[in-house]
């Protein structure tokens, strides 16, 4: 049978339109749909545009700092409506490049919802297309738990386009969007309170990264709630917003932001026309190919809930692309040693296992962990420490994770992945030499393990 395209992507986010450029460029008939913006939830209401508020947030402390270089600084006012339609600016930007790289790589772009109304048929602005495979590339949404008076607490996707700044902001939730957007509203001066269910945040990351970024946080002024809930929220008179918790406290907020998860994007999608299966917690079931259990259907990306991170899209969106047209060239994504960062102030940057995953993956282990005070900090009031540590597999030597807090983490860990990858033992840390004087250097010159 002859099919309008070889590959019809339902959505242009990160795995999207990885995919469907390289399709187009590997000789395929290709079109996206995309129903909102193209470059999807990293470029307009995720990665970019929350990186261009962290960078915002932390000119707070550059101004703070600076005095103990000589500098005197006028007074420091913010304007969030600047930054906003600054970024606005930007993120229009992008979407234009996304625009270009699509068509350019031969791509057709409908704009508009599409719906599957059979395994190989499309249907989109009223058209049908059919396709001999389909990619659904749609992503996550955040999803916020239905407490009385959910209606009043926004998630990221309204934060990016706040009128003003909220003077007080309530942040649910403990994993990456929390932490971060919590240290945006702190670092742009909010009183911001961050709220967590649990007894300690970032649930997962590394045990000491875990207490270093709480102390930390404590030290800059956050209010850091765990083992807290809300039970309700209620609107006042004034505007303003009554936040009562299971416990019975009650604080006030002119924002609650949540940030407890997100669920795939499923919303009329038409999967009931398909055999595609959904797992437990009610993401696309796909095999290591990315092939659901519909036979001419793929899924790849955050609506599949493996590592919703934007790389791991990239990747996946790659190896789809082979799989169906460059088979010759299929490489499986390697979900190990994924390098990750937190971009709260201080960043996070980690990659490999943390202590507690080592310890029970039946490692023996070595730990070595530096917290020292930044070489910049020295001359300025701050006490912000930095916190470096290295988890090493006693018997082969091999570095199993690396961990950092502190400024650029994000930065630096990035080319420890690559050393973690290509299988690194503490004997090769120990033999790069250091460039000094950075924080990095710290990698490469822990030489006692605290637990010897
Ligand atoms: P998406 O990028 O979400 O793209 C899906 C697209 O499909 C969307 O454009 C959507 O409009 C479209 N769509 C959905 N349904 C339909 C339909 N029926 N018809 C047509 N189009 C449809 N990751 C990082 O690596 N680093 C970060 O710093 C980072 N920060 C983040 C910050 C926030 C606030 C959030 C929310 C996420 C962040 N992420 C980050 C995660 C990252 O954004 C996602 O992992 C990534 O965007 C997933 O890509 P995707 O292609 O699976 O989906
Ligand atoms: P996460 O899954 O990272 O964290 C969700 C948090 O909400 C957890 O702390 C969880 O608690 C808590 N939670 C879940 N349900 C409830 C509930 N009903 N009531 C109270 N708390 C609840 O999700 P995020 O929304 O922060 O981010 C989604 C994903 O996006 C991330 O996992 C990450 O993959 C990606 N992302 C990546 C970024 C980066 O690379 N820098 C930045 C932002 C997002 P508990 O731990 O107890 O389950």
């Amino acid at each position: 049978m002859a099919y309008d395209f070889d590959l019809y992507v339902i959505g242009a986010g990160s795995g999207g339109v990885r995919a469907a450029r390289f399709a187009a460029g590997f000789g395929a008939k290709v079109a996206v749909a995309e129903s909102r913006y193209l470059g999807g939830t990293c470029v307009n209401v995720g990665c970019v545009p929350k990186k261009l508020l962290v960078y915002g947030a932390h000119f707070a402390e550059d101004f703070e700092q600076s005095s103990g270089f000589g500098w005197t600084p006028g007074e420091a006012k913010f304007d969030w409506a600047t930054l906003i339609a600054n970024k606005d600016r930007e993120i229009n930007r992008l979407n234009g490049i996304y625009r270009n790289l699509l068509v350019n790589s031969g791509v057709t772009l409908h704009e508009g919802h599409a719906r599957i109304v059979d395994p190989n048929t499309v249907e989109i602005n009223g058209e049908r297309y059919t396709a001999k495979n389909i990619l659904i590339a749609t992503g996550g949404w955040p999803q916020i738990p239905e407490i009385p008076g959910h209606e009043h607490a926004i998630s990221s996707n309204q934060a990016f386009f706040l009128k003003e700044l909220p003077k007080r902001v309530v942040v649910v939730g403990g994993g990456y969007i929390a932490v971060e957007f919590a240290g945006i509203f702190h670092g742009l001066g909010a009183e911001t309170t961050l709220l967590y269910r649990g007894e300690l945040f970032l649930r997962g990351f590394d045990g000491s990264v875990r207490k270093h970024l709480q102390e930390e946080l404590t030290k800059r002024g956050m209010n850091l709630q765990f083992n807290s809930d809300i039970e309700r929220i209620d609107k006042q008179s004034d505007g303003s917003l009554k936040v009562t918790l299971k416990d019975g406290r009650e604080l006030e907020a002119d924002c609650v932001f949540y940030a407890t998860g997100r669920r795939p994007m499923l919303d009329n999608l038409g999967l009931e026309n398909t055999g595609v299966k959904l797992d437990k917690k009610g993401f696309i079931e796909v095999d290591e190919q990315y092939q659901t259990a519909d036979p001419s259907i793929l899924a790849l990306g955050d609506v599949i809930g493996r590592v919703q991170l934007t790389p791991v899209a990239l990747a996946e969106g790659m190896a789809v692309a082979r799989r169906l047209f460059k088979p010759e060239q299929y490489r499986p994504v390697d979900y190990k040693m994924i390098p990750t960062a937190v971009f709260s102030l201080p960043n996070i940057g980690t990659v490999g296992l943390s202590e507690e995953e080592a310890r029970e993956a039946g490692h023996e282990v070595q730990i070595f962990e530096s917290r020292f005070r930044p070489m910049k900090l020295t001359l300025t009031d701050c006490q912000e420490r930095t916190l470096m540590k290295l988890v090493v597999d006693a018997k082969t030597d091999k570095v199993l994770g690396c961990h950092m807090v502190g400024p650029d983490a994000g930065e630096i860990i990035q080319g420890l992945a690559i050393a973690l990858k290509a299988g690194a033992t503490k004997r090769d840390f120990d033999e790069t030499i250091g460039v000094h004087p950075t924080a990095a250097e710290e990698f490469v010159t822990m030489r006692t393990p605290v637990n010897a």
